[in-house]
């Protein structure tokens, strides 16, 4: 799939728009339109209905974006949490100091010559092994050649520089790689990717304050009220969805990487003895997560770090990642991060958040296991899966076919033509769906038209009052994916409705 027709598309029909687009734009920057807001609300509410409602081991939150500027010395953002950045002195331009060594690599810049001995470490997938195999064997021609020929071969955009200890490369070998001169780069510095505000009239060191970089740390903070509360025992988690805010370098991909988004996230407190099964079974149920709701597993994988690729305090760490049309790249994490973050925010604020666990007779500081996804990269993802271009009765269209759950519009209700009483009929039909459903009522144009637009905007049901619909009482229903259609009772169409978007099959033949 073409992802600037799915750009298109979703300009066009109303799903996510540039924003502030009548001014240019602002990078990194996307707004969801009447359509993009329903579809990344369904994907919300079924991840709050399925993580939080259907269990009995897990609680809401919800957090301000400005907190205590100590939380994020606490949690290590103001220390650490930053791309290394190397700039072009000539054309001022700025880049992540990964993706400089990365468009080396696609201008075919021949490593192997360089006077540097340089190592690189592929960091996606397994059945891209050889070619890092090759790049550390320093034959950067042929590992080029291969993942040229790789499925996913713009996965070379993730061949990273090596850490310190292996040997950095020098970047002033590097081309920069908008002016393309050479020995224009400066070495990689640190950029803190926060955005900082400042709280009160004055904007002065005292008063700064950062906007969220990640929900998780408003979870911490707020653990012990959670627990003093006393509504929870561990195991319990506490969930929250909410916007964070990242001054990435180079935002990119459509809404993949975002300078505002939206996060889910999940912190689960246990004993640390169970933290190695929790760990697994977090893993294991996000994973099927994506898949039930129609993320095809050859496009879906499960990816563990390797030891050397984890943060000092996580125990493990695994990213489901998916195969965009722009290359294979994360949708969520999940992370076991031991007492790491409890006893950071036990330092630093100096209160006690050890857990007295009433069945063990037994105090600890729990430990954690984090599933944390991003609502932005999830809808984008959904939206990749959906878009099929297809051939219906000889004519091309294109559809979104989203898993009925996250279906913007869950109907649409037609009067054939209008006139002969057929709109009367079909808004009472709308106006009963309407109180249980978000359905659309539409009767201008040709038939086969609505319909079309309708596919496009990846609804599942077209609901249609005919001639007959006028002497017997039913109505044609159609359903998007295989064009098929059959009568049904209009006085049963809020049933019938409910059954098929819960899965009910819809009937064969006719
Ligand atoms: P990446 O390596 O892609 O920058 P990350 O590993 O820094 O992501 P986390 O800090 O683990 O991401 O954040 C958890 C989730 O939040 C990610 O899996 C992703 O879905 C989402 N997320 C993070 N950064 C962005 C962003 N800039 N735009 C959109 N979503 C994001």
């Amino acid at each position: 799939m073409d992802m600037d027709k799915l750009v298109s598309l979703c300009k066009r029909r109303g799903f996510i728009f540039p924003s502030s687009e009548i001014y240019g734009g602002i990078n990194g920057f996307w707004d969801y339109g009447p359509l993009g807001v329903e579809l990344k609300r369904n994907i919300k509410d079924a991840w709050w209905h399925d993580n939080v409602h259907m269990r009995d081991d897990m609680v809401g939150l919800d957090c301000s974006i400005i907190m205590h500027p100590r939380v994020w010395e606490a949690s290590g953002h103001v220390g650490g949490f930053s791309d290394p950045m190397v700039d072009c002195k000539d054309c001022k331009g700025r880049f992540r100091a990964d993706q400089v060594a990365v468009v080396c690599l696609h201008a075919g810049q021949d490593f192997a010559d360089s006077k540097r001995e340089q190592r690189f470490w592929f960091s996606a997938l397994g059945d891209s092994q050889q070619a890092v195999a090759e790049a550390n064997g320093k034959d950067y021609k042929k590992a080029e050649a291969k993942l040229a020929t790789h499925p996913n071969g713009s996965a070379a955009r993730t061949f990273y520089p090596i850490s310190a200890s292996l040997g950095q490369p020098e970047y002033a070998d590097f081309p920069c790689p908008t002016c393309k001169k050479q020995g224009t780069l400066t070495e990689p510095r640190a950029f803190n990717l926060m955005f900082e505000s400042h709280a009160g009239a004055i904007a002065d060191e005292a008063n700064k304050v950062y906007l969220r970089p990640e929900t998780a740390q408003g979870i911490f903070a707020n653990y012990k009220n959670v627990v003093d509360t006393g509504r929870v025992k561990t195991p319990f988690g506490i969930a929250q969805v909410g916007k964070s805010f990242r001054n990435e370098i180079n935002p990119r991909n459509f809404t993949f990487r975002s300078r505002e988004f939206e996060q889910m996230e999940i912190e689960f407190f246990c004993h640390p003895s169970e933290a190695a099964q929790w760990y697994k079974y977090w893993r294991d149920t996000r994973f099927q997560w994506y898949v039930d709701h129609g993320l095809r597993s050859d496009k879906l994988r499960l990816r563990d770090h390797d030891p050397d690729e984890l943060a000092f305090y996580s125990k493990a760490t695994a990213d489901i990642e998916y195969s965009f049309p722009f290359g294979i790249s994360e949708l969520e994490g999940i992370a076991h991060r031991g007492d790491y973050d409890l006893s950071q925010h036990q330092k630093f604020s100096g209160k006690d958040l050890s857990y007295f666990d009433e069945e063990r007779k037994e105090r600890y500081v729990p430990h954690v296991i984090e599933p944390s996804a991003g609502a932005d990269r999830a809808t984008l993802a959904f939206l990749c899966e959906a878009y099929v271009e297809d051939e219906v009765g000889g004519e091309a269209r294109t559809v979104l076919k989203f898993h009925p759950r996250f279906a913007p519009i869950k109907a649409a209700v037609f009067p054939l033509v209008k006139k002969d009483g057929m709109p009367e009929l079909a808004e009472k039909i709308y106006r009963d769906l309407k109180r249980q459903f978000n359905v659309f009522y539409d009767e201008k144009g040709a038939i086969g038209r609505r319909y079309r637009r309708q596919d496009e905007a990846g609804t599942p049901f077209c609901l249609t009052v005919d001639g007959q619909s006028l002497t017997d009482g039913t109505i044609t229903i159609r359903d998007r994916d295989t064009c098929r259609q059959w009568r049904i009772a209009s006085s049963g169409a809020v049933q019938a409705l409910r059954d098929l978007l819960e899965g009910q099959p819809i009937p064969s033949g006719e």
